[in-house]
């Protein structure tokens, strides 16, 4: 029979009467004769609650006991999703990801697949299971310990399972209609997209736009499978919301596709660190064994600062997510005690928001950096780091203006019409 994957998101699986709304959807593709293997969430807003839990108990917390925490809340909706499909003699079953087994790293909180073997599941469809419930963004170590795929996984479990089961459509229900210009909480003038490539996705998923998990957008650039991102409150049919696909799908010639933020970045600076041949390298590596995800590094030459030394110094600034800032502050601490780096001073910033251009139209225009710090500029936007890579230019700015910076750059680029 042909096979469909079906993930519901957290808000689409909020309460008992999203569950029967959810699950009726899926019946309706039994009725239309798929197999189904269905992907929860847990329901909204319980993972921030249970991460919080974590968080009180345990500051600097075992990786591990998190792991058996914060996957709990999708255990609860996959039990749910099967007696609602149940109740509605939708032959279904729900499967934890130990027992399926889903395969994956023992990067606790971060892990990634490795394997997710067909056996069990197949020989419940084949005694006339219709239905696979899995709890989404769990998974188990070689170790036997469950882990989790990091936030928003349940988006890349979805993704797996479309890939290992060879299914004919991942279909992801969420609470917007689709993948907009934008999201289109910031901006009402966002626009539905009908299709967005893949290359596209993925830096928007990267940047912060957390409809898709990056890595599952990812994979299904990898495995080719065809990923669509709908609403779970509308009816829809295989038309509705955005599909994810290949460059050459899109008709859309616009330079720039999208807008995505990152709401909570921090900025670090050493200030007045030896300019040297390995002082990166000796900076950058203690911070990535110490878990911190930099993203934008800038290393400022100023010939102020060679001024009345005997060697010559630079400043080194860097972001990350907010959350890591204590982390990061503590790696540099040790590295400046062991004596592997020196600085007169960290400063920090915590109030800083990432904002960032995207389109693969860039690798053949010119033009867009100078257009986009144009439109910042003309609304006393100030800018604190530039990154740019072939598709993208992400801005640091004040997270006060973050709003006001995607409204502007989705007016300047025209994304709210089509192209
Ligand atoms: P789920 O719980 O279903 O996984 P998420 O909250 O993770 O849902 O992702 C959906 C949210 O992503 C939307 O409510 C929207 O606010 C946000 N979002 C960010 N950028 C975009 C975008 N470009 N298009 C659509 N939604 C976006
Ligand atoms: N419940 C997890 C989270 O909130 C995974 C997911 O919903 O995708 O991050
Ligand atoms: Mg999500």
């Amino acid at each position: 029979m042909p096979l469909l994957v079906m993930k519901f998101g957290g808000t689409s699986v909020a309460d008992l009467a999203r569950i029967r709304n959810a699950a009726q959807k899926v019946k309706s593709e039994v009725e239309r004769g798929y197999d189904v293997i269905v992907i929860v969430s847990a329901m909204s807003g319980k993972t921030n609650e249970l991460v919080g839990w974590v968080n009180e108990t345990s500051p600097m917390y075992d990786a591990r006991e998190y792991d058996a925490v914060v996957s709990s809340g999708e255990n609860v909706t996959a039990g749910l999703m099967a007696l609602t499909l149940q109740e509605m003699d939708v032959p279904a079953r729900s499967w934890q990801g130990w027992q399926v087994p889903i395969q994956t790293t023992s990067q606790h909180g971060a892990a990634r697949f490795q394997d997710i073997p067909r056996a069990n599941l197949d020989a419940k469809f084949a005694e006339g299971f219709r239905v696979a419930v899995i709890a989404g963004f769990q998974g188990v170590s070689a170790e036997g310990r469950i882990t989790t795929l990091g936030r928003g996984g349940s988006d890349t479990t979805a993704v797996a399972f479309a890939a290992a089961f060879d299914a004919e459509r991942c279909d992801i229900y969420t609470d917007v209609d689709g993948i907009y210009t934008t999201d289109p909480r910031i901006t009402s003038k966002a626009r539905k997209l009908d299709k967005i490539s893949f290359e596209e996705m993925l830096e928007l998923a990267s940047l912060g736009a957390k409809v898709l998990q990056t890595r599952s957008v990812e994979l299904a650039m990898r495995y080719k499978v065809r990923l669509r991102v709908l609403s779970s409150f509308d009816d829809t049919d295989e038309l509705s919301g955005t599909l994810v696909c290949d460059e050459d799908e899109i008709m859309e010639s616009k330079v720039v596709s999208g807008v995505a933020y990152s709401r909570e970045e921090a900025k670090l600076t050493l200030v007045t660190v030896e300019d040297r041949p390995g002082i990166a390298a000796a900076i950058f590596g203690p911070l990535s064994e110490a878990g911190v995800n930099v993203d934008m590094i800038v290393q400022n030459i100023s010939e102020q600062n060679y001024k009345g030394r005997e060697k010559p110094v630079t400043d080194m600034t860097f972001s990350c997510p907010v959350e890591q800032v204590a982390r990061a502050r503590k790696a540099l601490e040790t590295a400046r005690d062991a004596g592997t780096i020196s600085y007169d001073a960290l400063e920090i910033d915590e109030d800083a928001a990432k904002v960032s251009v995207v389109g693969i139209g860039m690798r053949s225009h010119a033009g867009v950096a100078a257009r986009m710090f144009r439109a910042l500029a003309d609304e006393g936007v100030n800018i604190k780091v530039i990154a740019t890579s072939e598709i993208k230019i992400s801005v640091l700015i004040d997270r006060k203006y973050m709003e006001l910076a995607v409204q502007a750059l989705h007016d300047a680029f025209e994304l709210d019409k089509a192209g």
